[in-house]
């Protein structure tokens, strides 16, 4: 597993399986928050690297959205630390297997029920945590959310889109519910004007409000 430090409260972990897979490990004071959860031969990993860091011990993890490559880490690390789970509410009946998540067949159990919790939200806003906003970007999946840490001025996007080469693409058509709302979702990063974007499948993007209008008309 690759570690970068890619601001002063964020790492980013990545492995290489077919395409790059990324999970962020947020510090803030003594909280620490984990950003998606990868694949389950991630979990040693990443609980070794927040043993490492010395910043306390795993706080919550907080979920983009509910695919397989985001969440598979969990139930090998709550099998060593008992944390809570958070997804936008949206999400969660997706996650449960309660409804199949657009363009599958059938519908999966990717967490455990009653395991994953919804985001806190305040008359209709997300509430922050472990210095991290989140914020509603649904089309990828119907309630996929990415996390904004202010501070640092980082975007963690999960899968609102992809990238190469620093420059930002479409998510995976094959894997994406609604391409449409994923692309009109994309309008947040010109209402937060990030420093930094991180994706799971790709590079980093610098400046990506820069982009937005190439990436519109591609
Ligand atoms: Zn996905
Ligand atoms: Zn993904």
């Amino acid at each position: 597993m690759k570690i970068t430090q890619i601001s002063e409260h964020i790492w980013s972990l990545k492995i290489w399986i077919v395409i790059p897979i990324h999970v962020w490990v947020v510090v803030d004071k003594d909280d620490v928050t984990l950003v998606d959860a990868g694949l389950p031969f991630m979990a040693k990993g990443i609980l070794q690297f927040i043993e490492k860091l010395k910043a306390g011990p795993l706080t919550r993890i907080v979920l983009t959205h509910g695919h397989g490559d985001h969440v598979g880490a969990i139930e090998k690390i709550l099998s060593v630390i008992q944390v809570p789970i958070f997804a936008h509410r949206i999400e969660i009946p997706y996650i449960e297997g309660k409804v199949t998540y657009p363009r599958k067949k059938k519908p999966m159990i990717t967490v455990a029920k009653q395991r994953t919790q919804a985001l806190p939200e305040n008359e209709g806003e997300l509430q922050s945590m472990g210095g991290l906003t989140p914020y509603f970007t649904p089309g990828h999946s119907p309630g996929h959310v990415v996390y904004y840490h202010q501070q640092d001025q980082v975007l963690l996007v999960g899968d609102l889109f992809t990238a190469k080469k620093g420059i930002l693409r479409k998510p995976m058509a094959i894997f994406t519910g609604d391409m449409e709302e994923a692309i009109r979702s994309s309008a947040i990063v010109k209402q937060l004007k990030p420093l930094r974007l991180e994706v799971c499948h790709g590079t980093s993007v610098l400046q990506p409000a820069n982009q937005l209008d190439t990436y519109l008309n591609s």
